[in-house]
């Protein structure tokens, strides 16, 4: 029989056992919403990523020497009071909606993130982008899309990120670049795979040219590809495109060659896939 007694020990006892969790593979969204804060704060300029390194403790302690608290790294009640508007409100602790600013809303712009609905920089603050991605993610789950991060939307955020439901054949030969996830404060919603100016991009699987075109301030010339089951792939920067919109593609089709158009830094194909709107992480589905 648990008595009343019991919990409160069991309890005590999580607390000691557990509290230095060990950082598991995939970021943690309370730690990214410390790091949010740590970097609100000055102390902290590594990447959002939800993992507890050096770094994240170091950040911890120089905020407790400037309020006066034990250094001990660990972000309890009176550091995150320490830490302002971006320490208040726990995950969990209410319903989040547009304009609204704290621990919680950085817990959620991570989770909406890992889950395939980045929204710009995690920055604690619920703004128009931020709202629509909310929404974008709610109805993605077959929530009714209101914009309020509720119960049913942080239940619906438990669960794992989305994968795709095929496998795929890689674009381009060569070595991963750049990966999907955290970077910075914000999040990569590709693959970055670095290649030749010139070098061949095929089609991932077969399927419809859903769009092929422009866009000078982010992917250049990109196609994006229709799929099965919802799927979708993108790629962008290309130096060159020679598949239309509308027309039916093979598997490892050729579709265009690697460039650098739009906002690029030098030669490499952002590689994108999205299952009904979701971004997913490629290497899931290219094996
Ligand atoms: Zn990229």
């Amino acid at each position: 029989m648990v008595t009343r007694a019991a919990i409160s020990v069991l309890a005590a006892l999580s607390a000691s056992v557990f509290a230095p969790a060990p950082a598991p593979a995939a970021g943690r969204a309370d730690v990214a919403a410390l790091q949010v804060a740590l970097r609100s704060a000055g102390t902290y300029a590594g990447t959002v990523d939800g993992v507890r390194g050096p770094a994240t403790v170091a950040g911890v302690r120089a905020v407790q020497r400037r309020a006066r608290l034990a250094a001990d790294g660990v972000a309890g009640p009176r550091t995150r009071r320490a830490l302002g508007r971006l320490g208040r409100h726990l995950y969990g602790t209410r319903a989040i909606s547009a304009g609204d600013v704290g621990w919680d809303v950085a817990a959620l712009q991570f989770k909406l993130a890992t889950h395939g609905f980045p929204s710009g920089p995690f920055d604690g603050a619920l703004g128009p982008r931020g709202a629509a991605a909310l929404r974008r993610f709610q109805a993605w789950a077959g929530l009714r899309a209101d914009g309020v991060a509720g119960r049913a939307t942080l239940r619906a955020l438990r669960a794992a990120p989305p994968r795709s439901p095929v496998r795929l054949l890689r674009p381009v030969r060569g070595v991963i670049g750049g990966g999907f996830g955290p970077r910075g404060d914000r999040f990569h919603a590709g693959l970055d795979l670095p290649a030749p100016q010139g070098t061949p991009v095929t089609t991932a699987g077969f399927g419809r040219v859903v769009y092929s075109g422009y866009q000078a301030a982010g992917w250049g010339n990109f196609v994006v590809i229709g799929h099965r089951f919802g799927l979708r792939t993108l790629y962008a920067h290309l130096s060159s495109i020679h598949v239309a919109t509308g027309e039916r593609v093979g598997t490892g089709q050729r579709l265009g060659r690697v460039g650098s158009t739009g906002r690029s830094a030098g030669p490499h194909l952002h590689f994108e896939v999205l299952l009904r709107g979701a971004s997913t992480d490629p290497r899931a589905a290219l094996g």
